[in-house]
């Protein structure tokens, strides 16, 4: 339909993460969603889509939940906004702050919100760096990413991401920001290795950084317990306990950045226990409310917090702050939301759904001469496309081979993801999936990977 509404877009929105040269010749044009329901979104042509990456792995309990509907609405009649600074508070934020640290592991102390996982990561670096202030050793600010990592599009955020795409034009990333390698079995360079030595590889190549740019000059390290946007890829068994020791030994912080794990996406409660990693900040944001409004966290520990707590300036002041930190109407979504997880045992559900699907997946497809893997852990899935799956020979980006699975299997409607780098085709559906939708979501998906790569 090229009405009025299409045209409007065109005209007016800037986009993001678009195209914006297709999308001004009207070569794209925006899927006007208008409504939805469990995990299905509709358009306004009325055609319905099974929404396999629940929005953008954020809408977790599914959509069209009249419980955060209407804590929302009766948080809006009752008080839609007041700060959270100096000496104020409300009902709905200060619970929540109770129940995320109930669900965060037991050295955790602090939640501060904010609204997004950039802006909660940009906040974790700023505490981090006033951590070491206070501890007298200003030198000490550098922070080392993941390539392939995705923290978010800010300047520092976007600098943390690992992504090329993230920085080239954007004059990123900015000095104070380091990367090492990615813990992507699938794309060793060495086709021999085992994962054991491969983990050994990831750590060996963190030693040399740490030891090439001073460990006194490295403040932290961040760290996605499962790296998402870059082509979601668990790590192989054992690499947090590495890292985690390298981490410890040279005194170096640890950033879990959880937006897409945090609130039961691996099927447990936080990435971290799952992996064992033990945090010095964790970020959420996503899960916190299943995106029915915008709220992040940035989660920090006893030991920071001691820290924080001791050192604040002379006037006993922090100086950040945004006008919507601790939104209420967000606070009273992420009460509602978390609540709604433990009632409807969401978390275990997606943990045996997430299972099911991955190995519907796998039968369904990994014979397949064009699949390279398929990886997956909770309720995420990916497929990985390759010319050649003997050598491990890549497509040729050019032929964007993911994105036109994606497009094929939009077509049958069924959403999964294009990840931005590679040809990788992601899914991370609402917890809420039914077996039935999950069989859906496999079939399609392998008609559509027939349809394009035979
Ligand atoms: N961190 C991770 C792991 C993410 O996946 C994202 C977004 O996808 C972000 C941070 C940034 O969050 P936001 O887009 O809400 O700023």
């Amino acid at each position: 339909r090229n009405d009025q509404l299409a045209e409007w877009d065109r005209e007016n929105f800037f986009h993001p993460s678009t195209h914006l040269a297709q999308f001004a010749r009207g070569e794209q044009q925006s899927r006007i969603i208008t409504g939805a329901q469990g995990c299905h979104i509709e358009d306004r042509n009325g055609k319905k889509h099974l929404d396999a990456f629940a929005g953008l792995y954020c809408v977790n309990v599914g959509y069209g939940r009249t419980e955060i509907a209407e804590a929302i609405a009766k948080q809006a009649h009752e008080l839609a906004y007041y700060h959270a600074y100096v000496g104020h508070g409300t009902e709905a934020s200060i619970t929540l702050s109770k129940m995320i640290l109930d669900r965060s592991p037991a050295h955790m102390s602090k939640v501060y919100f904010g609204l997004g996982g950039s802006d909660a990561n940009e906040t974790n670096v700023k505490l981090v760096w006033y951590y070491n202030n206070i501890l007298g050793r200003p030198e000490k600010k550098k922070i080392i990413s993941r390539w392939r990592g995705y923290h978010g599009s800010g300047l520092v955020t976007g600098s943390l991401t690992g992504l090329e795409l993230f920085h080239k034009k954007f004059d990123l990333p900015l000095a104070q920001v380091l990367h090492t390698d990615a813990p992507y079995y699938f794309r060793r360079d060495d086709l021999d290795q085992s994962e054991e030595q491969f983990v050994a590889q990831c750590v060996a190549s963190l030693e040399e950084l740490i030891a090439r740019e001073g460990a006194d000059t490295i403040a932290a390290f961040i760290g996605e317990p499962v790296l998402g946007t870059g082509g979601i890829v668990p790590p192989p068994a054992g690499y947090w306990t590495e890292i985690q020791k390298v981490l410890d030994k040279h005194d170096i912080l640890l950033i879990a950045d959880e937006v897409v794990t945090g609130f039961g996406r691996l099927g447990s409660m936080m990435g971290s226990d799952y992996y064992g990693m033990k945090p010095d900040i964790m970020t959420i944001a996503k899960g916190l409310t299943s995106a029915y409004a915008p709220l992040s966290g940035s989660i920090v520990s006893e030991r920071m917090w001691k820290v924080l707590e001791d050192g604040t300036d002379e006037n006993g002041v922090i100086g950040h702050g945004w006008t919507y930190s601790a939104h209420p109407i967000g606070a009273a979504a992420g009460v509602a939301n978390l609540k709604l997880l433990d009632e409807l045992n969401l978390i275990e559900n997606n943990r045996e759904t997430g299972a099911y699907l991955n190995k519907a997946m796998r039968d369904a497809l990994g014979d397949h001469p064009h699949v390279g893997d398929i990886r997956g852990e909770g309720m995420l899935c990916a497929v990985e496309f390759v010319r050649d799956r003997d050598g491990r020979i890549l497509f040729d980006a050019s032929e964007k081979i993911g994105a036109q699975v994606a497009g094929a299997l939009a077509d049958s409607g069924v959403i999964g993801r294009a990840m931005p780098q590679g040809d990788i085709l992601g899914f991370a559906p609402p917890f809420c999936l039914t077996r039935e939708e999950a069989d859906e979501v496999v079939a399609k998906t392998a008609d559509a990977v027939g349809k394009i790569l035979g």
